[in-house]
């Protein structure tokens, strides 16, 4: 194995993997990624695949917008197909704060030339007839939105990477980063071994936040538990619907082949434990039988936890940290990180090689806002896909 690279990525997911991609276009010298499991085990495996437009933040607009436009052409980039649904997304209200909440939103999408539609309850009642709508005050659509899938995403990625020379490593876990005055200089392995670099990419999920204290740094990143189940094959909805979700309750359904995907409840589930659990897989079937009656005649096949990396406003944390010249962040993607996968693979790939990002401004995303006081205000966080 290698004793010296030009960057080193810590982490194998959908986030590690994408910067590894893009990264591997630039001259940048050699990159080595370090995982510690298998590659794409933590939260990527794990994850809905949703991809969304209806943010209400610039940046969460922005960061879609470009990560679409990959997903979108992402066959003929990576050689793999995403298996990129556009079946849209269908936001459901039912107090007037969650429909004031979707209506500033409509707003801001719509000044990024988005085509979002502000539904009325009859509207919804016309369009998705299996929907129980009696307790809706309206919702909103945008038929850019949908889903892909987070295994062929993260396939796409590694063999992107693999072909132009990036060394990937599984079972190689980080045990420590290697710094002096002020500058990262490599990392620590578990079986004891070193690799001497100027630049480390913390790309470690839900453990982006020990990784980054195994640097000295402190980063405000929280795993969340969520839960997510499946059901067998399902034909008494259509074979597409919209990826709906239920405000209120933060409860959401997509089709996952020719059954459906349907999310476990919003709980504050603090920790990094990934067991499933009773209360989960019921609030899963019976807010899914009250939202759509018809499930009652399905049932739930399987299911599993995985672990959301909260941040104190929901955004990512992206760039160099101010008081560790080399230590790249790339976490607390609160629930959005493989639909932003692709952007975020650009922009620090763009940092690392140019020294600045050119296609994004990420100035917002910045580590040191928490203690600045910038955060960013999304209202759709009661839902976090
Ligand atoms: C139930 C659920 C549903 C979701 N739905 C959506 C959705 O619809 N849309 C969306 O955009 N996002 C969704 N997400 C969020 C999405 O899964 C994550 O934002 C995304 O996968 C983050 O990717 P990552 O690469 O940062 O993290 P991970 O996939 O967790 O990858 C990080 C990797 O780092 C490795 N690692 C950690 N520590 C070390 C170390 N010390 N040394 C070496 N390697 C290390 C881990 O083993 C892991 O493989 C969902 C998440 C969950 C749990």
């Amino acid at each position: 194995m290698e004793k010296i690279a030009d960057v080193v990525i810590i982490g194998g997911g959908i986030i590690g993997t994408s910067i590894a991609a893009f990264l591997s276009e630039k001259r940048v010298g050699s990159i080595v990624l370090l995982e510690k499991g298998l590659l794409g085990e933590g939260s990527t495996s794990r994850c809905a695949g949703g991809i969304r437009c209806q943010f209400t933040t610039p940046i969460n607009i922005q960061f879609s917008l470009k990560s679409i436009e990959i997903f979108r052409n992402f066959k003929e980039i990576f050689g793999i197909d995403p298996e990129f649904h556009q079946s849209g997304y269908l936001f459901l209200a039912t107090t007037h704060e969650e429909s004031e909440g979707l209506r500033a939103g409509v707003k801001l999408q719509r000044s990024f030339k988005l085509n979002v539609e502000s539904l009325s309850r009859n509207d919804i009642k016309e369009r998705w007839p299996f929907i129980h709508t009696g307790d809706l005050l309206g919702g909103t659509f945008c038929a850019q939105d949908g889903y892909a899938g987070p295994y062929e995403v993260l396939r796409g990625y590694v063999q992107k990477a693999r072909d132009n020379g990036v060394r990937i490593y599984e079972n190689k876990e980080v045990v420590g980063t290697l710094t002096r005055s002020g500058r990262v200089q490599g990392v620590k392995l578990a079986n004891g071994g070193t690799i001497s670099t100027p630049i480390v990419v913390d790309a470690a999920g839900p453990y982006a936040g020990v990784v980054a204290e195994m640097a000295g740094i402190s980063l405000p990143i929280q795993p969340l538990k969520r839960q997510l189940y499946t059901t067998p094959p399902f034909d008494k909805l259509p074979e597409e619907i919209p990826l709906t979700i239920d405000l209120h309750v933060g409860w959401y359904i997509r089709r996952e082949g020719k059954g459906l995907l349907i999310s476990g409840p919003q709980s504050e589930d603090y920790g990094f434990s990934l067991k499933t659990d009773f209360e989960g897989r019921e609030f899963a079937a019976v807010h899914g039988m009250y939202r759509i009656p018809v499930l009652s005649q399905s049932t739930l096949a399987r299911g599993w936890a995985g672990l959301y990396a909260i941040t104190p406003d929901n955004h990512a944390i992206i760039g160099m940290h101010p008081d560790l010249d080399g230590f790249i962040i790339a976490g607390g993607f609160s629930g959005h990180g493989f639909q932003h996968s692709p952007a975020t693979g650009i922009v620090i790939s763009e940092l690392i090689s140019e020294g600045q990002t050119s296609t994004l401004k990420v100035h917002s995303l910045s580590a040191d806002r928490f203690i600045k006081g910038n955060l960013n205000r999304e209202i759709l966080t009661a839902f976090r896909d």
